[in-house]
């Protein structure tokens, strides 16, 4: 299987994809819900720097929770991995992914719920002095893993009103800061301004491919042959995407498709093949787990044209 077999599929399932209408925006925000719900695209890049893409892969959106994995590395690289899992686990936590619940040590369960990227929020704004350089510290690492592939932005609509509907994270925070010392000493407000913010940058189809791709290749972006994550963080990383990456389908796609995956409400997916190359796919209409529909019929798709692209399917 080849990275241009693997396009030509693409090519071929595209337009099939893109009759599929089923499924809603998010529409907690009035920025996402308003976003035209049939824009469509996927890009791939390869571990050696080949992009392909095909459709609406140039229009910005948001990262939304696609922005996790990279929270939790810019957590790592700042105080080591093992610091950062004194504040996070690293199960799933079989709940949906803003639930009220904390593991046995009073930790949220992963870095990929809500939970826990607020925790890997709180460990950069703690070692950041400033809310602009801790902003600019996660900004900067999303460039260099998209390799400036895309340029990284920022969407303060959907800032504003994700700060203005953060009722829940507010309280999920406070309720992991009865459990944690560490949280006691941070600010829940500017936690949260960092997390929200996060959220909101925003890439395009082309640029989340290089992201993923960057896992994929074990830290080095593929584009620019700069190491942002480490081999072993890097590998570490799409283990947890592996298992808790697809909100409440994790499970299930782990089967099913076996490619370490994250999703976002903006409607994003990526998906790093490790050793092969990076999948980026954005299309806004969402399953009831919150997964992007044409994304996710794309995986399973294309595992089965490719059943060696299953992590087991070897
Ligand atoms: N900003 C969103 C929140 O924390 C992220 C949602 C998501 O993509 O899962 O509510």
């Amino acid at each position: 299987m080849s990275f241009q077999e693997v396009c030509k599929a693409l090519e071929e399932l595209y337009p099939e994809a893109a009759a599929i209408h089923d499924g809603n925006n998010a529409d907690y925000i009035p920025e996402l819900a308003s976003v035209n719900s049939d824009l469509f695209g996927i890009a791939v890049c390869s571990c050696n720097g080949e992009i392909w893409h095909i459709g609406d892969t140039d229009i910005p959106y948001t990262f939304q929770s696609t922005i996790k994995p990279l929270l939790y590395n810019v957590a790592i690289n700042l105080v080591g991995e093992g610091e950062v899992h004194k504040h996070i686990g690293c199960e799933p936590s079989g709940q949906r992914f803003n639930a009220f619940v904390l593991d046995e040590d009073g930790n949220p369960h992963n870095p990929l719920i809500n939970a826990g990227a607020i925790m890997s929020s709180a460990i950069i704004r703690s070692e950041v002095p400033t809310q602009v350089d801790s902003f600019k510290a996660v900004k900067t690492f999303a460039e260099r893993c998209a390799g400036l592939v895309s340029p990284v932005q920022f969407d303060n609509s959907v800032f504003l009103s994700e700060l203005n509907t953060a009722s829940r994270n507010f309280a999920l925070s406070y309720f992991m800061r009865e459990r944690s010392d560490f949280l006691k000493t941070v600010s829940i407000e500017r936690t949260l301004e960092l997390y929200f913010s996060a959220c909101a940058l925003t890439i395009n189809c082309k640029g989340m491919a290089t992201v993923a791709a960057t896992y994929a290749s074990g830290g080095t972006c593929p584009v620019t042959r700069d190491q942002v994550i480490q081999p072993v963080h890097a590998k570490d990383t799409m283990q947890i995407m592996f298992s808790c990456g697809m909100y409440d389908y994790s499970g299930r796609f782990a089967f099913e498709v076996g490619i370490p995956a994250k999703s976002g409400v903006s409607g994003a997916l990526m998906m790093s093949v490790p050793g092969k190359f990076g999948i980026g796919i954005w299309s806004p209409r969402l399953d009831k787990h919150g997964n992007t529909v044409r994304g996710l019929w794309i995986a399973k798709k294309l595992v089965e044209r490719f059943p060696q692209l299953h992590l087991f399917g070897n």
